[in-house]
């Protein structure tokens, strides 16, 4: 699926992309004539021809979708784009329904079968899936589920944080979490935590909430609990709640005891002898390593990054940034966070992010050019749907990257790169029991849909004694009483995702294990493994990269075991 990559379309500029709101009668009328031009197709060429229509169709909507987001993200004071946005929201739903009743003829068809003879299965196991979490009866509770993640989003965005006389927000008060002082890093959690207990109550009726409707769509829809829906509604073709179970277990006996080392180790280089919650985010006694560069200066030093990685990428990002694909100075008004977006009607992605100049412009640089590089690998696929895999597939694109992009950390950390490299994977090795706590956690919930907010507090408890046995909370008793998963936006917004981002890196960190071997051949694995898209499932993607599915016992232990030489090897440079 490689393209000519030698230049992007004149047109292409991201500063003028634009895409004009669909109206809503004549999109109607359009589906009503591929839904009249597949029924009246007389051969497998013709029906095929429809399925084109359709597939530029979807591409040119996606595209409006994604610019006007994008759009208000850069800039959410203005009313125009507000607008934008909000018709974005309104028309959504509509859409979906429009493109269901396409995809569910196109099933329901005896043309059905030519059609997989020419795009493959996997589509159409695809459709299936996602149109068996809907049906017309669960409108209402969709309302209401979207309503209350939008409250909890503005809860939260609402958060003003008094601290050392300035007004932060929640995003505003990280980089004190992880200060050299350890009073300031104290305080800064305080005060953070502070903000939750207050609202508290608020937030546990929300969850409550959540948990009662999501039960209520799944009984509704035929499943037994909402977790069977959850995992259809994240297209999870090749796995269960059984398998994650055992990749949890197999974190918990692999990866537990290794970052109990690391929070021990950390803890000896800041001279603590009793580590605490807030000590956990602090590596090094000065301070995390900050990039050498900044703003326009790390923008440049990424061309030899991306370039020394393989050409492709290097020219790919050479493109972004002379055609304005990246947005990546924070400014008031524009909306925090870091994403990697697409335009599949121009076939070039978009970078989006904040940088604070922290270590983590590196990091969400690095990381959305993986999403970047393989979305724009897979532009030209013929079946829209094959463009992205599943979500931990496409992370494991991003979280490559930034193990690849090892060998040339020096051009953004300069003399503390050694101590970032050791940063990122001590970091790796602490997210790994965390995300497990976070996905077991979940899966309680939801199989207790009766449960009250105090139970499941005293579940985030028990998940945290097999995962994170090492905390201690100290006199910050709204922790202390289990309420840490609050602040976890995907645990009220994207059920049962955050596992996604652990399988991830345990594929993420294989590649790196072998890229410390040879590492032209990971690169060629890995520039592979993006050239498929989402031709197949999470672990069928895996395989085809020579790596180990995370559901297979012994990929945690090989991994867990090279991360354990390499800490030992490193020791002395930290
Ligand atoms: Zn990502």
């Amino acid at each position: 699926m490689s393209q000519d990559r030698s230049a992007l379309p004149p047109e292409v500029d991201g500063s003028s992309l634009w895409v004009p709101a669909p109206d809503l009668d004549e999109l109607r009328s359009e589906y009503d004539d591929l839904r009249a031009g597949w029924q009246a197709a007389r051969d497998a060429q013709a029906r095929y021809d429809v399925f084109r229509r359709w597939d530029v169709l979807r591409r040119r909507l996606a595209t409006w979708q994604a610019l006007a987001r994008l759009r208000f993200d850069q800039q959410t004071t203005d009313p125009q784009r507000k607008a934008a946005r909000h018709l974005v929201d309104e028309m959504s739903p509509k859409l979906m329904a429009l493109d269901d009743a396409m995809k569910r003829l196109v099933l329901d068809s005896p043309g059905r079968a030519d059609l997989e003879a020419r795009i493959g299965r996997h589509v159409t196991a695809l459709w299936e899936c996602e149109l068996s979490t809907f049906s017309p009866e669960i409108e209402e509770d969709l309302t209401r589920e979207a309503r209350l993640e939008a409250e909890y989003t503005a809860l939260l965005a609402g958060a003003r944080l008094a601290f050392e006389g300035e007004t932060l927000n929640l995003a505003g008060i990280e980089p004190y979490t992880q200060s050299p002082d350890r009073d300031t890093r104290y305080r800064a959690l305080q005060t953070k935590w502070a903000f939750f207990a207050a609202h508290g109550e608020e937030l546990d009726r929300i969850f409550d909430d959540l948990v009662r409707v999501r039960h209520a769509m799944a009984r509704r829809l035929g499943f037994s609990s909402f977790t069977e829906l959850a995992y259809r509604r994240l297209n999870r073709l090749d796995y269960g709640p059984a398998a994650v179970e055992g990749y949890r277990q197999s974190i918990a006996r692999d990866v537990v005891p290794l970052a109990a080392d690391v929070v021990a180790r950390r803890a000896k280089r800041l001279g603590i002898r009793t580590p605490m919650y807030w000590d956990e985010s602090l590596s090094y006694p000065g301070g995390n390593p900050v990039p050498s560069s900044r703003g326009p200066a790390l923008v440049e030093a990424g061309r030899g990054v991306f370039t020394a990685i393989h050409e492709d990428i290097g020219r790919l990002y050479g493109c972004m940034v002379d055609r304005r694909l990246l947005d990546l100075a924070s400014r008031d008004g524009k909306a925090l966070g870091g994403y990697c977006t697409s335009f599949p009607a121009y076939g070039v992605p978009f970078i989006f992010a904040n940088f604070n100049c922290t270590h983590d412009d590196v990091h969400v640089l690095v990381h959305e050019m993986g999403h970047a590089f393989a979305d724009y690998e897979n532009a030209h696929r013929p079946v829209y749907d094959e463009i992205t895999p599943t979500l931990e597939a496409a992370e494991v694109h991003s979280m490559s990257l930034e193990y690849l992009a090892w060998p040339q950390y020096e051009l953004f950390f300069g003399a503390d790169a050694a101590r970032y490299r050791r940063q990122h994977l001590e970091d790796a090795i602490l997210f790994l029991p965390y995300g497990a706590a976070v996905d077991h956690f979940q899966h309680l919930v939801y199989a207790h849909p009766d449960a009250g907010p105090a139970q499941r507090h005293e579940m985030w408890r028990q998940v945290e004694r097999t995962y994170l046995h090492w905390r201690r909370y100290g006199d910050c008793a709204y922790l202390a009483r289990g309420g840490l998963w609050q602040a976890k936006m995907h645990v009220y917004q994207v059920p049962f995702y955050y596992i996604d981002y652990t399988l991830a890196l345990t594929c993420a960190l294989q590649l790196w294990s072998v890229s410390l071997r040879d590492y032209r051949e990971a690169v060629g694995r890995y520039v592979g493994l993006c050239r498929r898209g989402g031709e197949a499932p999470f672990t069928d993607l895996v395989r085809s990269a020579g790596l180990t599915s995370p559901f297979e016992e012994h990929a945690l232990r090989a991994v867990g075991a090279q991360a354990k030489t390499v800490l030992a090897a490193t020791e002395t440079a930290a």
